[in-house]
């Protein structure tokens, strides 16, 4: 039973190779395949089959299996597949070419025409066996108009047709759909299952494995035989086929904390070089993609956890560890953990289904440097506040080199300018700033370059907002209304920081400012409107130089001097 199909093909991996083949194999699960093989033995068949479970507990193992005891032509009395007929042969070589077992992946044929393409089989009958199976993995994933017009098929079915509908999230599954399916709850497994089934493997496969090794790889495989039994191959080439725990310890200590801070601090330092270094030089050491993103979440989750619980009781790692995230906490807040966490989840969701996972991780760990920045949300509030109420003291601010001149105030327009306190320069002590009084109504033609300033501030506070809103100008909409306008495509980017920016413009010409976003292609400009016959500007000349030194800098790695 132990014979390799893909001798050819040189390593296995044991995930595949130790795919059960027979229902008795499976680990647990024993009430489904105990009311399959029953249900295979008296010929009720039903035409749909939803398993719903979290991922690697055996799903499509179990479907697979349904599959080959339904076309089998040698069932076993027992409902057991025979393991031996041209079917059965098929299936376990991983169902390559098999006429009438289709497997699908739900995540990458959600479309309508994939539904329809197979309606197209559905159509006709089996060529050699049986029945015509279709196994639809992730099925949650198809689109909703997929899902209807897999519901016709699902009404009346032909009777040849068996569909057997896999998920993790079955929640996501119209309940019309659901009401057609025989469904089937797969639970998480146990340590000790785990531990049995790798047990069994490392003597088929002659690996010596110490009881405690079994145990920690079991228990990190967290309900899942398809990652213990990852985490076992990565251990057995690692510790050459003799695993003991003493090595694995070097080799998980690492991958655990010191990994994952290490790549954490590489983030803070917004070194993106190193970072990237540092990735490839874990991936050659052997490391699993997906096991390094499941570590970088978890990595994530304790920081939060200690971050905002204020205490790592809940933070199932060694004393050590848990010292090394309290010593941690005043590095990150708690919006940054938060946001980063959200961009690995997100990564996490389409990197199953990446061709180029790497790439995607990779691209991942460049994001996650822009959310250094992020600031509280709540800190930003109270800023605003403080402003409001004027006791900052402050006027306006702007850095030096803009050639407006400051201008007395005016109550002209609609604007109300703050209350204004004789301003100190000590009030302010991270900007560069001349503190004045600007009339924004008399600077209407003069707004972006004002803005450009309002922007470098930003840019030496929050380089992320920066870089969202490097490109967007500020001026006054037909009706006089002040806005930024943003390229539509990061529109919804920069909505999430129209506060933010709305105070930054309030602060500058001290007064409180109503600021809105407009798309650039719904903008109607009043210079354009009313100015269109102007010349050139100050306004085009500093929009053009800005321009040029973020081409500079971006294009041609220019630093600036100061
Ligand atoms: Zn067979």
């Amino acid at each position: 039973m132990a014979e390799l199909f893909d001798e050819n093909e040189g390593y296995t991996v044991t995930a595949r190779k130790w795919r059960p083949r027979v229902f008795d194999d499976v680990t647990s699960q024993e009430f489904i395949t105990k009311t399959l093989r029953n249900a295979i033995k008296n010929s009720r068949i039903s035409h749909a089959y939803l398993f719903c479970g979290p991922r690697g507990v055996g799903k499509t193992t179990v479907a697979r299996l349904l599959a080959m005891s339904l076309n089998c032509t040698d069932l076993q009395p027992n409902g057991e597949p025979c393991n031996k007929c041209d079917s059965c042969r098929e299936i376990i070589n991983d169902n390559r070419n098999h006429p009438d077992v289709f497997e699908i992946d739900g995540a990458s044929n959600r479309n309508i025409e994939d539904v329809r393409e197979l309606k197209e089989k559905v159509k006709y009958g089996p060529v050699r066996s049986k029945f015509k199976i279709f196994i639809i993995d992730e099925v949650h994933m198809l689109t909703g108009a997929s899902f209807n017009a897999l519901l016709k098929t699902l009404e009346e079915p032909p009777p040849y047709v068996v569909f057997i509908f896999a998920t993790t999230s079955p929640e996501k599954v119209p309940l019309t759909i659901l009401g057609r399916c025989q469904k089937f709850d797969f639970k998480r497994l146990t340590i000790k299952e785990i531990e049995s089934r790798l047990k069994f493997i490392s003597e088929e496969e002659k690996i010596k494995i110490d009881d405690e090794s079994l145990f920690f790889i079991a228990k990190k495989g967290d309900g899942s035989m398809r990652d213990a039994q990852g985490l076992f191959d990565m251990s057995a080439a690692y510790c050459d086929n003799n695993i003991t725990f003493d090595k694995l310890k070097t080799f998980f200590n690492l991958a655990e904390s010191d990994v994952y801070f290490h790549i954490t601090d590489l983030i803070k330092s917004k070194d993106g070089n190193t970072l990237l270094n540092y990735f490839d030089e874990l991936m050659s050491k052997g490391y699993d993609m997906q096991i390094f993103l499941d570590g970088l979440t978890g990595h994530y989750r304790n920081l939060l956890v200690s971050c905002s619980a204020g205490d790592t009781s809940l933070i199932l790692e060694s004393e050590n560890v848990k010292q090394k995230y309290k010593d941690y906490l005043d590095r990150f807040t708690e919006i940054e953990i938060i946001n980063s966490l959200k961009l690995i989840l997100q990564t996490e969701y389409t990197f199953k289904y990446s061709s180029n996972q790497r790439t995607l991780i990779e691209a991942l760990l460049i994001e996650l440097i822009k959310y250094t920045d992020t600031r509280d949300l709540s800190q930003i509030l109270d800023d605003l506040k403080e402003l409001k109420s004027g006791s900052k003291g402050e006027v306006s601010t702007f850095t030096a080199g803009i050639k407006t001149a400051p201008k007395s105030v005016s109550s002209a327009g609609s604007v109300t300018p703050v209350n204004k306190a004789p301003s100190e320069k000590t009030n302010d002590i991270t900007e560069k700033t001349v503190t004045a009084v600007l009339d924004i109504s008399a600077e209407s033609q003069n707004l972006n370059s004002h803005w450009i300033s309002i922007k470098d501030q930003i840019k030496s506070e929050r380089k992320w907002v920066y870089s969202i809103i490097k490109d967007t100008t500020f001026e006054q909409d037909e009706k006089s209304n002040y806005v930024i306008r943003v390229d539509d495509t990061s529109y919804e980017l920069v909505d999430g920081y129209k506060d933010y920016l709305s105070g930054k413009i309030s602060k500058y010409f001290g007064t409180p400012l109503a600021v809105n976003l407009m798309k650039s292609s719904e903008f109607v400009s009043s210079y354009v409107q009313n100015k269109a016959a102007d010349p050139p500007s100050e306004e085009n000349e500093s929009d053009n130089y800005e321009r040029l030194r973020s081409i500079l800098i971006k294009d041609f790695n220019a630093k600036e001097i100061n």
